[in-house]
This record gives structure tokens, sequence and C-alpha cells, in this order.
């Protein structure tokens, strides 16, 4: 007997959204605590909300460094994205069909089955045995169970959620609508300089990363502005 998981994906895709990036950037565990809070109010009170955790998923350092990629218009380290998002799951999810099994009926050194090098494979401590599915058709996901052990809920939950995050970075290259993503650091040298994220500003660079940052250089500048003004009336 197989445990069914039916849900939407707009939640999740809203947590994930490139407009959380400058949060997760600095923030790693935000990502961690909005899914877990989301599983909670979901399914409350059952082990696959009270379990989840992405304390064994190193994804963050990986983030960081193809978003810098992005910063410094590097070529994007395919080798770390593909870990998280392989191409081919880029293609399904362009395409609005995505499904992750595990294991793959078809192969056998399938991801899943490479542990421990697989990133998503230490989630739970994975068996061997473990078998779920995760699929999704456009809003519709659909997570099975077929060993009715929670741990497999979450680790299929997390080969969702995962591959979709790192997805925006192959669109951005590819240049898909809605997910041009690009990387900034904020002029506001004195204050700030921290990376951010700008999505879809299509050719506008933005300079700062708030409106605060902006407000604190322009009125900065134009004080350091003034000074000389004065100073020069004085020596003139
Ligand atoms: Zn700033």
């Amino acid at each position: 007997m197989a445990t069914r998981y039916e849900f939407e994906f707009e939640p999740i895709n809203k947590i994930i959204s490139p407009s959380n990036f400058n949060t997760y950037y600095y923030e790693p565990e935000k990502l961690e605590q909005r899914l877990k809070s989301y599983l909670l109010a979901r399914w409350n009170n059952q082990d696959i909300a009270n379990k989840f955790s992405l304390e064994n998923v190193a994804w963050h350092e990986d983030f960081k460094k193809l978003s810098e990629d992005l910063l410094y218009d590097n070529p994007l380290d395919y080798e770390i994205l593909n870990k998280w998002c392989e191409i081919r799951y880029y293609g399904e999810i362009v395409a609005g069909h995505y499904l992750r099994r595990y294991p793959e009926p078809d192969t056998v050194n399938y991801r899943g089955l490479n542990l421990p090098e697989d990133p998503f494979g230490n989630v739970v401590g994975t068996n061997l045995l473990y078998s779920w599915k995760v699929e999704r058709l456009d809003n519709s996901v659909v997570i099975e169970d077929y060993r009715e052990n929670s741990d497999n809920f979450i680790f299929a939950f997390v080969n969702l959620v995962i591959p979709h995050l790192f997805f925006v970075f192959h669109a951005t290259r590819n240049k898909v609508k809605n997910y041009l993503v690009e990387v900034y650091k904020c002029n506001n040298i004195a204050r700030c300089n921290n990376v951010f994220f700008a999505i879809n500003k299509r050719g506008t660079k933005p300079k700062y990363c708030s409106q605060k940052c902006r407000t604190y250089t322009n009125t900065t500048n134009a004080r350091k502005i003034k000074r000389k003004q004065e100073k020069d009336k004085k020596s003139a």
C-alpha cells in the first residue's frame, strides 16, 4: 500500500521564488523555516512536517557560488549546478512536468543509489530499500510513498524543492521569460556593499539593494557636495 500526498505547487513556488534570494543568500536557515512552516500548516502534527529538515542538504555554498558566477559574469559552474538540477530536470520544469522516482526502475547507477556522493542522498539517512515518487504537473504535485515511511515523503519533497530552486540559474542563463535573475553589489559602499538580486529588470542596472541604501548614499553625497561648495566659497 502506498501513501499518497496531493498538494499545490504554488505555495512552494512562492517560498523558492527569486524574489526571496536576497534573504536566502544571507540567511539560508530561512528557507528551511519557511518550508517547515508550510508543511506544518498543510499537514499539521504529522511526522512529515515535524521531521522535515535541510540540515544534511549542503545547498547553500553552491547557491552562493552560482550567484557569484552571475555577479561577476563568469560562466556558470555547471558541475555544481547539475549536482542540484540536472539539465534534463531543467527541461522537465520548463515543460511543466517534473518527475523523480527512487529508485529509478530503468537504471542502476542513478541519483539516489549513489550514496553518499548524492547531495540529496543524505537527507534522512536513506535506506536503499526506500522507494517513492514525486510528480509535478503544472500546479499539482503528487508524492507517493511505497513504504509507509515518513522519511520517504521528506526525501521526495527535497527532491522537488531543491532542483526547482536551482532551476533558476539554468533559466537565467537560457533567458527564460520571468526568470532573468541579475546579481549586483550595492553601491552604498560605506554602509552596505551587499550582494543583491534583481529580477526581470531587463537592462536597467539597479545600483542599490534597497530604498534605504539609495537615500543614504544620495543624502551623504548631497552633504558632501554642499560642504565642498561652502569650502570653495570661503576660499574664493
Ligand atoms: Zn545596500
